[in-house]
């Protein structure tokens, strides 16, 4: 619609002034007029802002705890193929992978990261050929310092040592931080 000399348009549409791209369409024609929406005008960046806020976490979190191979998990599950081939019977890789990622020791500790003897055996499964024993040793000695610095609760400390899931070198921790 074109604007007719002094009357003012507040909620106009369209933009006639810019160039037609389609029938109908000129560039820079939005669908809603920002004067329209009132308190949602900055939704839009407010959620993009977000999603780059989380994007950032997931890639600045593993940089600062010095496990960088953790950004790049599909977390696609192809390592659960490792199966028996794990001499420990851990069964759920990927587990570990996005524990080590997000330092939740929790998750870690539950799927059995303190057993893990980082022999290597699931690397060669991954789609990525992540360095899965690096990736799990590093998450291990966070642990380890979590666990010394009572970080990690004392249920999930118990419940581990109940089901088997602390390997030897960390038993000493744990029996510590329990005691
Ligand atoms: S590196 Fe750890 S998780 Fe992988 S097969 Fe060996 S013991 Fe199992
Ligand atoms: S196969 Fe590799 S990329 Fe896929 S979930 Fe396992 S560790 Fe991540």
């Amino acid at each position: 619609m074109a604007k007719e000399p002094g009357k003012e348009i507040k909620h106009t549409r369209e933009d006639t002034e810019q160039p037609l791209v389609l029938p109908g369409i000129h560039r820079y024609q939005f669908f809603s007029n920002l004067k329209d929406r009132g308190w949602t005008m900055n939704l839009d960046r407010v959620a993009l802002f977000g999603v780059v806020a989380a994007l950032l976490a997931t890639i600045l979190k593993p940089l600062a705890r010095g496990n960088p191979a953790t950004i790049y998990c599909y977390e696609c599950r192809a390592c659960y193929a490792t199966q028996d081939r794990c001499p420990v019977g851990i069964f759920f890789q990927a587990e570990l992978a996005v524990a080590a990622r997000v330092g939740d020791y929790d998750r870690f500790i539950r799927n059995g990261g303190l057993k893990c003897i980082r022999c290597g055996n699931c690397q060669s499964y991954c789609v990525q050929y992540l360095p899965l024993p690096q990736m799990f040793g590093a998450m291990q000695e966070d642990t380890r310092e979590a666990i010394r610095r009572k970080l990690a609760p004392r249920y999930v400390l118990a419940r581990a040592m109940r089901e088997g899931l602390v390997g030897k070198e960390f038993i000493d921790d744990v029996v510590k931080a329990l005691g």
